[in-house]
């Protein structure tokens, strides 16, 4: 009777094992250490993917999978892709050579936000069709620059904008908004943005949020150089708040010695500012130096009304220069003085990896003049080393700042920020953890800026996926090489195709321009 019963049960079993259907998937990835983005604990789920979707997450041996790859994730971290909110990744977009965009894809990342710091590549539709036509590396949203409006409109100028020129901005805005932009970024601290009111700033903001769009800022002053830091946060929360949509600072710090230390009462603005139903968020940069071009560190922006041209034309007129030389001289002591400012882009390689202190050494003049043969030169970046460890610490802590890179060409952030942050705050300094770091680095970022169905591993979320090796997963570039890519990516997945396998990029462009 017993083994009757046994039989039946048996044979019951079999037919049960064989009716599950077989289901075609193109990637199943199973054994890894899973954190989906969302959740603060991880999980030990398989993963398949058809087309562009995520379509199972789950039990594996429930289902009956025939993949065209698996994956066995074991010993390795599988997340959502990383969605860096803050970078100048269309600069390489743009060129054929470099849209596979490299440098950014081995750090984990797959969705770039670009257009930031008020200057985009402009008019949207046009980049959306040359990245669409030309094929990228990893996904792209755009953000229409605040000084690309202002110089359709009155040109790279310090002229105040007639009320017919506010409407004309906030038709193009509109148009642009169409095209597909998420938002507005502004570079208040730049000209010609830092020409602009904040009420010009609010009436253009209202035409984001009709859109439901986001406000992404470099603000007005990071330093003391004109309002103050706290003004800047102020300002910027004042833009959400009269304009009604979310506010999102870009690269939070507090950059120079005037302003070390403020970090914790910034916090306390912004938290009383989210309690009033403001929505506040930043991003961070893991470094303690910023990357910017010489003349925006350390000229005086009256100077500047016309280009840098004008700047040149200025500094060598005897009625300007003597002013321009002592507003510079006060600006590099602001950055901490010229052993602080890195040279690490120029033509002229004879001055490339040397401090300003030892360029005005080498060429007997003081430092404020050296900043003018250089920029004789051309264009010229540095790394200006300004940031206090406890700031970078406190704000990395907060729940409402995410990871981005800033990245851009010389400074190692373009290269590292992601595993850097992992490798030096998670692993080595235990400032937050892993989940909260893939947390900060995935949906967040994606609910910040409205990115729907990616930033999360989930069923029917488009299948942006990553897993590193989290004994590896570290930056390589530093300020002497900024151009190393990180290490111990071992596979991305955009859109639910191999973009990197074993650690090695299989020369397919399966991003794409994302649309709201
Ligand atoms: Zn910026």
């Amino acid at each position: 009777m017993t083994t009757k019963i046994s039989t039946y049960l048996g044979v019951a079993l079999l037919f049960f094992a064989c009716s599950k259907k077989q289901i075609d998937v193109d990637i199943l990835i199973k054994n890894g250490t899973v954190y989906n983005g969302a959740d603060l604990k991880p999980n030990h789920q398989s993963i398949a993917i058809k087309n562009d979707k995520i379509i199972f997450i789950g039990d594996e041996t429930t289902q009956s999978f025939n993949a065209k790859k698996t994956i066995d994730a074991s010993g390795l971290i599988v997340a959502p892709g990383f969605i860096d909110p803050h970078t100048h990744a269309d600069r390489d977009y743009k060129d054929p050579k470099l849209s596979h965009n490299l440098p950014f894809l081995m750090q984990g990342i797959t969705t770039t936000v670009v257009g930031n710091d008020g200057d985009s590549f402009y008019p949207t539709e046009t980049y959306k069709n040359l990245y669409t036509q030309q094929g990228i590396g990893t996904n792209v949203v755009q953000l229409i620059g605040h000084h690309e409006i202002l110089k359709a409109v009155i040109g790279n100028s310090d002229v105040e904008p007639s009320a017919e020129d506010i409407v004309k901005m906030q038709e193009l805005l509109q148009k642009e908004m169409d095209a597909g932009a998420f938002g507005m970024s502004t570079g208040l601290y730049y000209a010609p943005g830092s020409y602009t009111s904040t009420e010009e700033i609010i009436a253009l903001a209202k035409i984001v949020a009709k859109n439901d769009g986001i406000y992404d800022t470099h603000l007005r002053d990071e330093n003391a150089y004109n309002i103050g830091l706290i003004p800047a946060i102020e300002e910027a929360i004042e833009i959400g708040r009269q304009a009604k949509l979310p506010i999102h600072i870009s690269h939070i710090k507090c950059l120079g010695v005037d302003v070390w230390h403020q970090s914790s009462d910034i916090i306390k603005i912004i938290e009383n500012a989210q309690q009033e139903g403001i929505e506040v968020t930043a991003n961070q940069y893991p470094y303690d130096a910023s990357a910017t071009s010489l003349n925006a560190a350390v000229s005086p922006r009256w100077a500047e009304s016309g280009g840098k041209d004008s700047l040149l034309y200025r500094y060598e007129q005897v009625k300007f220069r003597s002013q321009i030389l002592k507003e510079t001289k006060t600006n590099i002591a602001r950055r901490g003085g010229p052993d602080k400012l890195l040279i690490a882009k120029i033509t002229d390689s004879i001055f490339l990896g040397k401090t300003l202190l030892e360029i005005s050494n080498m060429l007997t003049i003081t430092p404020e003049e050296a900043v003018y043969t250089l920029l004789n030169t051309g264009y010229v970046r540095i790394a200006s080393f300004n940031m206090n460890m406890d700031d970078i610490h406190n704000f990395m802590k907060q729940p409402w700042v995410v990871t981005g890179s800033d990245g851009n060409t010389g400074h190692p952030r373009k290269y590292g920020s992601f595993p850097r942050k992992y490798h030096k705050y998670v692993q080595q300094e235990k400032i937050i953890d892993l989940a909260t770091f893939i947390n900060n680095s995935t949906y967040k970022t994606a609910e910040i800026f409205k990115i729907p169905n990616r930033g999360k591993l989930q069923e029917n979320y488009y299948a942006d996926v990553i897993i590193f090796n989290p004994n590896t997963f570290k930056d390589k570039a530093d300020y002497n090489n900024a151009f190393q890519f990180s290490e111990g990516l071992e596979y991305s997945i955009i859109n639910g195709k191999l973009s990197v396998v074993n650690g090695k990029f299989t020369n397919n462009l399966n991003g794409k321009v994302l649309t709201k």
